[in-house]
C-alpha cells in the first residue's frame, strides 16, 4: 500500500477565483465556469502548508502524483480514485535532441497520457461532491481517462468525440465502461452538445477547463519537475497546446511553490507548441492580442492539440508571455519526422504531439530563441503506441533456404 494514500493528509483549499475578474467562489461546492464563464482557479492556504509540510519531508515521500496532496484540492483519502499515477522519468534524447534535452515521458501513466493526471483530479472531486454523471467532449485520450477513473468509482459517463479520433482512442473508451458516441464535427462542435445537456440538467460537464480541479492535477507535472530539478527549474520547456490545461497548471503550480519558498523566482521560458494545421495560440501570440479566433479547418496529425477555440486561451497567452517564452506552429512533416528520429536514433518511441515539442525545439535552436546549453524539457504526453505506425512489411518464409546475408 502506498503510504501516500494511506497517511491521512489534509487539503488547504480556502477557496476558488475567478481566472477573468478574481471573484471568490466557495470551496467544496459543485463548479463549472465563473459567472462570466471563464475558469475558476484553486486557491490554498499556502502559509498553513508552509507549516505543515517542508519540501524535503515531500521530497522523502514515495515518488507519486499523492505526494503532493497539500498542494491538491481534495479532502478525503477515501475519495481518491487511484489508477497508479506515478511520477514520470525524464529521458535524455541526445542523438535527436541535443545534450540538454529531456523528454518528460508521460505516457507511463494510467491509460496511456497525462490526461490521467487532470482526470484523476477531476474524477476524485466529483466523488467527493456527490457527482454521479459525467459527458465530456474529447479529441480521445481525455475520454480514455475520464472512463478509466470513472468506472472506477461507479459515475456514469457519456463520451462525445470527433468522427475522425482515432479508433484506439474510440475502443478504449468504450472498453472502459463510457458510453462513447462519434459526432460528425470538431471537439467544440462535440463540447456544444454536452454543454446543452448540462444546461437541461441532464449531467456535469467535464470539458476542458470548466470544471476547477483538472488544471490541479495537471499542475503536478510542474511540481515534478521542480523536485526532479532540485528546486531549480529548467530553461524551457516545450509543451503541446491544445486547450493548454497543462501549460496553464504548471505556471500556477511554480507561482505556489514561490510563495511557498520552495524555489526561486527563475521561471522557464514557456513554448506553446502547436500544429501549423491548427494554431490559434500562435496567431493570437503573434498578433498580440489576449484572446484567440476560432481556427477554422483544422486538420493535423497531432489530434491531442486540434483545438480550435480554447476556453483558457488568455491564460496559456498570460503564462507564455510573462515567462518570455513564444508559441510555435510546427508543420506535420517536421512532427513525423521528429517521432522517427527519436526513436530511431533514441530509442523513445513519442506520440506525435510529444514529436511536435521536438519539431518546436529544433525550430527555436534554428531562430536561436533557445542555445544548446540550456535545459529544455518537451513534454511527450502520451505513449507512442496508441498511434499508426509507418508499415513493416518483410516476411520470412521458413520453408525456403533463408538468405541471411539479406536480414
Ligand atoms: C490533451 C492532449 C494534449 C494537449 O494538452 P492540453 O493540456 O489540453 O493543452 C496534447 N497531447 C495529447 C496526446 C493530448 O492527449
Amino acid at each position: 500500500m502506498n503510504e501516500n494514500l494511506s497517511a491521512d493528509r489534509p487539503s488547504f483549499v480556502t477557496h476558488l477565483e475567478c481566472s477573468m475578474t478574481g471573484e471568490r467562489y466557495e470551496a467544496d461546492k459543485l463548479h463549472g465556469l465563473s459567472k462570466v464563464g471563464r475558469p475558476l482557479l484553486v486557491r490554498y492556504d499556502l502559509d498553513a502548508i508552509s507549516k505543515a509540510v517542508s519540501r524535503d519531508e515531500i521530497a522523502a515521500r514515495p515518488t507519486d502524483l499523492w505526494r503532493w496532496r497539500e498542494l491538491l484540492p481534495v479532502r478525503h483519502t477515501r475519495d481518491i480514485v487511484s489508477l497508479g499515477e506515478i511520477e514520470t522519468p525524464l529521458v535524455p534524447i541526445p542523438a535527436s535532441g541535443g545534450a540538454n534535452v529531456l523528454v518528460k515521458d508521460e505516457g507511463r501513466l494510467p491509460t496511456g497520457s497525462f490526461k490521467a493526471r487532470g482526470l484523476v483530479m477531476a474524477v476524485s472531486m466529483a466523488k467527493e461532491l456527490g457527482v454521479t454523471k459525467i459527458a465530456m467532449p474529447t479529441n480521445g485520450n481525455a475520454g480514455a481517462a475520464l472512463a478509466a477513473y470513472a468506472s472506477r468509482c461507479g459515475i456514469e459517463t457519456i463520451v462525445l468525440c470527433p468522427e475522425d479520433t482515432p479508433e484506439i482512442n474510440v475502443r478504449e473508451i468504450a472498453v472502459q465502461g463510457a458510453r462513447v458516441w462519434r459526432v460528425n464535427g470538431l471537439i467544440d462542435d462535440c463540447g456544444a452538445i454536452v454543454g446543452k445537456g448540462a444546461a437541461e440538467g441532464r449531467w456535469f460537464d467535464f470539458s476542458t477547463l470548466k470544471e476547477p480541479y483538472r488544471i490541479e492535477g495537471k499542475k503536478t507535472m510542474g511540481l515534478e519537475l521542480a523536485a526532479q530539478f532540485g528546486w531549480d527549474l529548467p530553461d524551457a520547456i516545450f509543451y503541446p497546446t491544445g486547450g493548454g490545461t497543462g501549460l496553464i497548471g504548471m505556471w500556477k503550480a511554480f507561482d505556489e511553490l514561490e510563495k511557498l519558498g520552495w524555489i526561486g523566482s527563475k521561471r522557464p521560458r514557456m513554448y506553446a507548441v502547436q500544429a501549423s494545421g491548427c494554431a490559434p495560440i500562435v496567431k493570437a501570440f503573434d498578433d498580440g492580442v489576449e484572446h484567440a479566433e476560432r481556427w477554422e479547418n483544422s486538420h493535423t496529425v497531432a489530434a491531442g492539440i486540434r483545438v480550435p477555440k480554447a476556453v483558457g486561451d488568455f491564460l496559456i497567452l498570460r503564462a507564455v508571455r510573462e515567462s518570455g517564452g513564444k508559441a510555435i506552429a510546427v508543420d506535420d512533416d517536421a512532427i513525423l519526422k521528429a517521432v522517427d528520429d527519436t526513436a530511431r536514433q533514441d530509442g523513445l518511441l513519442l506520440c506525435p504531439e510529444g514529436g511536435a515539442t521536438l519539431a518546436a525545439y529544433r525550430a527555436a535552436l534554428a531562430d536561436g530563441l533557445v542555445r544548446e546549453s540550456e535545459t529544455a524539457v518537451l513534454f511527450n504526453c502520451a505513449t507512442g503506441l496508441k498511434y499508426p505506425m509507418p508499415e513493416a512489411t518483410n516476411w520470412l518464409d521458413r520453408h525456403q533456404p533463408v538468405d541471411f546475408d539479406s536480414l
